[in-house]
């Protein structure tokens, strides 16, 4: 095989595209099972599945040939029309959300967009007046537009932005005086993550998620949950508010509802669908095409062929368990927190530098927030591949000791 000059691909690259990221040091060429390899040939077990996206690993034979045979009838029609794909896509969706309608986007980001107008639309229809303000968290991630930057708890990441949408205010996540302090007539939204990814990975409380939900359902506030990491099977539920006992009023997914091809959804109750978005309130051209729509029905196909959420319930237990022993190992492992196939391991080691020495060790592993080692591996991964892990990061963790 011929390989391709890494030095050329990087130096041109960095040249064309605006600089928004500190990449890594690797040209990434193709995919299989949980293996990514490099223009080198080298191969790397991937423990990233590209930000918890490739749920069901690379190159899936029956994946490919499901988007190639939709290449071959149809790609976009538009939403002006319907189409028969669409129409799968949402019934499977509604199916294994339990939610009543469903609107598909490109991105996780443009789902937030969408939840956001929902709830603003649901509070305006009620004849809320200057009902507009939305209770967001700390820590938290929504995503990189102006709407879903304002409920982004990174002041970091807002700063060079603003002016935002008003009236976002942050609450301590797990701290359920901080939401309460924040409530006012004034609030129509309460949006969080059910486990927290980019801002360090940290599951919701159950009792704390129960009472935002009570407090939501006493003063007629929505309940938006960001399930755009932690959905899609990752905790081991089909989304991680199932394994909780409530019920949000507006759901965000992407990331590994279409596996690898752009797109994202929004959901929400009937209760909601009927008192807010309506024809023209809304829309997008390509969002929820043909394509992206068989992407989504084979996804869904697979994870039940497969009994996918009670195989990350079994393998989650395993990951957990080797996680913990390497924490009681290494005195510079802090604790292991997560939920499923979404883990994360606190340091207070450089975690950039843990994950950049993991790379050159062949294994892919992201960080989370400032001190955490992420794990968001494809859902398929086996016993196996998680010893595998286990053996390259300590490899990598001891040149730190
Ligand atoms: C990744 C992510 C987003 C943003 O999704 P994009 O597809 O990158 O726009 C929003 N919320 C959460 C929880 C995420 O992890």
């Amino acid at each position: 095989m011929q390989t391709v000059d890494k030095k050329n691909y990087i130096e041109k690259t960095e040249k064309n595209l605006v600089h928004t990221y500190n990449r890594f040091d690797v040209v990434f060429d193709k995919g299989d099972g949980v293996y990514l390899y490099d223009s080198e040939g080298k191969k790397y077990l991937d423990f990233a599945a590209g930000i918890a996206v490739m749920a069901l690993g690379y190159n899936n034979k029956e994946y490919n040939n499901a988007l190639k045979n939709q290449i071959d009838k149809l790609l976009h029609t538009s939403n002006l029309y319907y189409n028969t794909t669409i129409c799968e896509a949402s019934e499977k969706l509604l199916e294994a959300s339990q939610m009543d309608r469903v609107f598909l986007t490109n991105s996780g980001t443009e789902a937030i967009e969408g939840a956001i107008k929902a709830a603003r639309k649901y509070a305006y229809k009620k004849q809320k007046k200057g009902c507009y303000e939305i209770i967001a968290m700390e820590h938290s991630f929504h995503g990189r537009s102006l709407g879903a930057l304002s409920v982004t708890g990174n002041k970091n990441y807002r700063e060079p932005f603003e002016p935002l949408i008003p009236g976002v205010k942050f609450a301590k996540y797990n701290n359920i005086e901080s939401v309460k302090e924040l409530v006012s007539q004034k609030t129509c939204a309460i949006i969080m993550e059910t486990v927290q990814g980019e801002g360090g990975i940290y599951p919701a409380e159950e009792s704390f998620l129960k009472e935002v939900k009570e407090i939501c359902k006493e003063n007629d506030i929505l309940l938006i949950l960001d399930e755009i990491q932690c959905g899609m099977g990752r905790t081991g539920d089909m989304f991680a508010w199932q394994g909780y006992g409530i019920k949000p009023d507006i759901m965000t997914c992407a990331k590994a509802i279409g596996c690898g091809v752009p797109v994202g959804a929004f959901f929400m109750t009937e209760e909601v669908a009927k008192n807010s978005l309506e024809p023209g309130d809304h829309g997008t051209t390509y969002g929820g095409n043909p394509f992206v729509s068989a992407a989504i029905c084979e996804v869904l196909r697979q994870f039940e062929k497969k009994n996918l959420l009670e195989h990350v319930k079994d393998v989650s237990e395993y990951l957990e368990d080797q996680l913990d022993t390497l924490v009681c190992e290494y005195d510079f492992l802090v604790e292991r927190r997560g939920k499923g196939l979404m883990q994360g391991v606190e340091t207070t080691l450089k975690v950039g530098e843990v994950s950049k020495k993991a790379l050159e060790n062949g294994l892919i592993v992201i960080t989370a927030g400032k001190n955490v080692l992420r794990f968001v591996p494809p859902l398929i991964i086996t016993e196996e591949n998680v010893d595998e892990m286990i053996c390259k990061l300590k490899e990598t963790l001891d040149t730190f000791a």
